[in-house]
């Protein structure tokens, strides 16, 4: 009885060892399913809703408008606005700051801007950009002013305006 149990076991074993080894094999040659980030990146969806930028006209003016739509609509309240009016009537703000820590990307402050100044997806169009590599060491970092906001901006302009002609058929 012994003698067959042993038998058994081995026979198993050894089933179980070729099944293992035949899997191995069988990836040896095949297309690798993992990427060696950070250095190869992998490619994103136009609508991909990344890092927080507010835009300006050619002109260098601000889009914004102070309308605050997008701080009414932000589900997460992570946007904070304070406005007021110049000297030539216009309405600008003096303090727009978004709480990345509190954003759940849900992208309602994109979809309610009547003038396209609050964006956060960029396309990549084939070019990677690091517009969702913004891990920091502290939370403070996370915490963007109007200033980081439009630097943003005009740091990826040009994505930024192909995305959108890119998209305007579908809003
Ligand atoms: S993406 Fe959503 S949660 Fe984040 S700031 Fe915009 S509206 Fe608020
Ligand atoms: S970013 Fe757009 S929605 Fe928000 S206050 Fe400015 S104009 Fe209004």
């Amino acid at each position: 009885m012994n003698e067959i149990a042993k038998s058994a076991v081995d026979t198993l074993f050894w089933i179980d060892i070729y099944r293992g080894l035949s899997v191995t094999f069988a990836h040896i040659f095949k297309e690798p399913a993992t990427i060696n980030y950070p250095f190869e990146k992998g490619p994103l969806s136009p609508r991909f809703r990344g890092e927080h930028a507010l835009r300006r006209y050619p002109s260098g003016e601000e889009r914004c408008i102070a309308c605050k739509l997008c701080e009414a609509i932000c589900p997460a309240q992570a946007i904070t606005i304070e406005a007021e009016e110049r000297s030539d009537g216009s309405r600008r703000t003096t303090r727009y700051d978004i709480d990345m820590t509190k954003c759940i990307y849900c992208g309602f402050c994109q979809e309610a801007c009547p003038v396209d100044a609050i964006v956060e997806s960029i396309r990549n169009g084939g070019v990677q950009g690091p517009n969702f590599e913004y891990s920091t060491e502290w939370r403070e970092e996370l915490l963007y002013n109007k200033e980081k906001l439009l630097n943003n901006g005009d740091q990826w302009e040009p994505e930024i305006a192909l995305n959108i002609e890119a998209d305007h058929l579908y809003r």
